[in-house]
């Protein structure tokens, strides 16, 4: 199912939602243009630009002669596009093993961008500080005041509890019980939204990724932990209290070995990028890391490759339930494994086909993301630079899309 106007929010909220999605991906665009980009009629055309442009969002581009506009029978039409100086964001992104920092203009252009190795599980205050350095660095680097910054989208490899914003579980103990949105509020001294990694992942792909326009995407992030970001009927689905999508943590063997969650025989514990390296040991060392992995696969190697098939089939097999459970049109695959491509695809798709029920394994579409392991950064801009309160009070739009998906 694609996205039609009128799934989600209003009409007209859609509709400015559309104009200004054709601007960030076109620059500059005429008023006829914007009404063949989106679908849209002019006089509505006319009438969603007169709005963001009255808010400060879009502003008319110079002529070549001085003149902005408007334009008469003859003169060249007025050229539009978002005023990238109306603000700035930033997205952080805590894996278990790094972290990454972004910034952008509201025209969802990466400005500058750090990343750095680092022990994320353990240590939440070094990992909180280190992400407020680089966040110095990339504003820096970017010429952006902290003045005009709306705000900082937070990804974290870890369950968050949607009413206290606290980390929830065991998954990440020095993190446990933390207000770790306000945390790092203090320190960038920016309004933070939190969402759990794999949720932004999947926002990003499907805004501007592998998945743009569907409906109804699992978002699968297999990294150093294992996670889904489930987006049905063109929203984030984060479930009662924010759980949802734990692929990681459902047991696929209750003898297995012991999960950092306290359980035994997670998917985690069999599909991450710790428990394969830690099975390659024997034949190449303790010092292989999973650039070198992923080097093994692509050069041939028959260990590899059928390591990376055998965790695409574990991952399916899980995947094949939550087809017959939630009929997506596509299982998304990112994080570090991601790039080990069709080894792993394959493996997914072979046990999808096998266990889903027919209907379901023939409507998804199992495929690589596009963004990488910049997914979940990307998302966490978009949590920011999409939300509609945040704008409104900076004076901008309101674009009322929180929890939404562009189109
Ligand atoms: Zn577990």
């Amino acid at each position: 199912m694609t996205l039609e106007p009128g799934t989600f929010g209003s009409l007209r909220e859609l509709n400015r939602l559309r104009v200004v999605d054709a601007l960030r991906r076109h620059g500059t665009a005429s008023r006829s243009d914007l009404a063949r980009l989106t679908g849209l009629s002019r006089t509505t055309v006319a009438a969603v630009v007169a709005d963001l442009q009255g808010r400060g969002l879009i502003v008319e581009q110079a002529q070549p002669d001085g003149r902005a506009g408007p334009a008469g029978r003859g003169r060249p039409p007025v050229l539009l596009r978002l005023d990238a100086s109306a603000g700035a964001a930033l997205g952080v992104d805590f894996g278990h093993r790094h972290v990454r920092v972004a910034v952008a203009d509201l025209s969802w252009t990466v400005l500058a961008e750090r990343f750095l190795e680092l022990e994320v599980d353990d240590d939440a205050e070094s990992a909180l500080d280190a992400a407020a350095e680089l966040a110095a660095e990339v504003l820096a680097e970017a010429d952006v005041e902290r003045s005009r910054v709306i705000g900082a989208g937070m990804a974290l490899s870890g369950p968050i509890d949607r009413h206290t914003g606290t980390v929830g579980s065991t998954v990440l103990p020095d993190w446990a019980g933390l207000q770790a949105g306000r945390e790092l509020s203090h320190r960038l001294e920016v309004p933070v939204e939190l969402d759990n990694d794999a949720n932004l992942g999947a926002l990003a792909e499907v805004s501007f990724g592998a998945g743009r326009g569907l409906a109804d995407v699992v978002y699968v992030m297999m990294s150093s932990g294992l996670g889904a970001g489930l987006v049905l009927g063109g929203r984030l689905y984060h479930g009662a209290s924010g759980i949802a999508g734990e692929l990681g943590h459902v047991q696929v063997r209750p003898d297995g070995a012991v999960c950092r969650c306290g359980n035994r025989g997670c998917l985690e514990t069999i599909a991450s990028t710790g428990a394969l390296l830690a099975l390659l040991e024997p034949a190449h060392g303790p010092d292989l890391t999973v650039r070198g992995l992923l080097d093994l696969v692509d050069g041939g190697d028959i260990a590899a490759r059928r390591l990376i098939n055998d965790a695409g089939r574990a991952v399916g097999r899980t995947l094949a339930d939550l087809c017959n459970h939630l009929n997506p049109a596509a299982i998304i695959v990112g994080g570090d494994l991601s790039a080990a491509g069709e080894s792993l695809l394959e493996g997914i798709r072979e046990a999808v086909d096998r266990f889903a029920l027919p209907g379901a394994a023939q409507a998804v579409e199992v495929k690589a993301g596009v963004l990488g392991d910049r997914a979940e950064v990307l998302g966490a801009l978009a949590v920011v630079i999409a939300d509609t309160d945040r704008l409104r009070s900076a004076g901008l739009a309101p674009l009322r899309t929180s929890g939404a998906l562009r189109g």
